[in-house]
């Protein structure tokens, strides 16, 4: 669909050929192979000081995903190129969506029932099995309540849930749609949330935000949910901590070492793990190739692009 909108425009398109991640390696060697003007990218393709010097003809980057951390946007913003992200209203419902299908998951154990099926140990009810816990007047904590977060805002206080939030600052929009308590440092949302859900993009201030310490501010009745990028937990800490019940589980559709995951949460039977598809709805995929394309036929047509992270 991106391919055919450029086309029509009367662009000249190349699509890496092999439907794979390619190595920064492999990237260059393509972006050597023609005098490229923008380039497409993936969230998986680690744009910096290589990629520009190999490229440069190359005066612009539009990034195929919402986050951007995977390009060094202070290199590209010296030496002058424009780089833009593709935020979309349907992947930030993918999103939430997602986030709050792993949270209802979480409270009401439906992948361990659902495991337990699976390895023959359902031999009759029984009033205290696979005991969950109601999600109704439970409290949300959002750790960024930006796009993602605001929104799973919204569908929690529709399912009942209380919600509590921190952020750069306060936002009066949901202080005051979602009755919702700012507070200054996640320490405080850690310590008063059943579950926490985290919707920071990763920067330096925000990798490890999740830690050993900070885990251990949450009760241990609490929920961690990262649908955000893998590094802002450490990962490690987070199976330290559920292996010694100091929180009670984790759902995580992203990876501190992606696309490995740390080996003992995989054995663990209080984690839900999905690979980085909360916002593969295709409404989002659809609306996220509109934005992309968009971004790069502004900048083609001597317009500033709307999604711009450089100027
Ligand atoms: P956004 O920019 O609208 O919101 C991020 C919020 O985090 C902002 O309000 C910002 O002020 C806040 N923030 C930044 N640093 C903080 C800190 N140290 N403490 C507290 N708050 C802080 O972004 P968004 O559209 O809501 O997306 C959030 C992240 O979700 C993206 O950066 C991306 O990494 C991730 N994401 C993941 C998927 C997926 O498929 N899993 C899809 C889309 C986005």
């Amino acid at each position: 669909m991106g391919i055919k909108i450029l086309k029509d425009k009367g662009y000249e398109v190349d699509v890496n050929p092999q439907d794979k991640m390619l190595d920064q390696k492999q990237l260059i060697s393509y972006l050597k192979k023609k005098s490229y003007d923008v380039v497409l990218t993936l969230l998986t393709d680690k744009i910096d000081r290589k990629v520009f010097q190999a490229a440069p003809t190359v005066r612009m980057f539009a990034n195929y995903a919402t986050g951007f951390d995977n390009i060094d946007i202070t290199e590209a913003k010296k030496l002058g190129i424009t780089v833009t992200n593709a935020p979309a209203i349907s992947t930030s419902e993918a999103v939430a969506e997602h986030t709050i299908a792993m949270i209802l998951a979480m409270f009401t154990r439906i992948n361990e029932g659902d495991r337990f099926i699976r390895k023959g140990k359902y031999k009759g009810w029984s009033a205290m099995n696979l005991i969950g816990s109601n999600f109704a007047g439970k409290t949300l904590g959002l750790i960024g309540a930006g796009r993602i977060g605001e929104k799973v805002a919204f569908y929690a206080k529709n399912l009942g849930m209380k919600i509590v939030y921190t952020d750069m600052k306060p936002s009066d929009q949901i202080n005051k749609e979602y009755n919702a308590t700012f507070f200054p440092t996640p320490e405080e949302v850690l310590r008063y949330a059943d579950v926490v859900s985290l919707h920071v993009p990763l920067l330096e201030s925000t990798r490890h935000l999740i830690n050993e310490t900070r885990l251990k501010l949450m009760k241990p009745t609490s929920f961690l949910v990262n649908t955000s990028r893998g590094p802002v937990v450490d990962e490690k800490a987070l199976e330290k901590a559920l292996k010694n019940k100091v929180i009670a589980g984790a759902a995580l559709d992203v990876f501190e070492f992606e696309p490995k995951v740390v080996s003992g949460l995989l054995k663990l039977n209080n984690t839900i793990l999905t690979p980085h598809i909360a916002s593969a709805s295709m409404e989002a995929r659809i609306e996220m190739v509109q934005v992309a394309t968009g971004n790069i036929i502004d900048f083609l047509e001597g317009r500033t692009p709307k999604n711009i992270l450089t100027s």
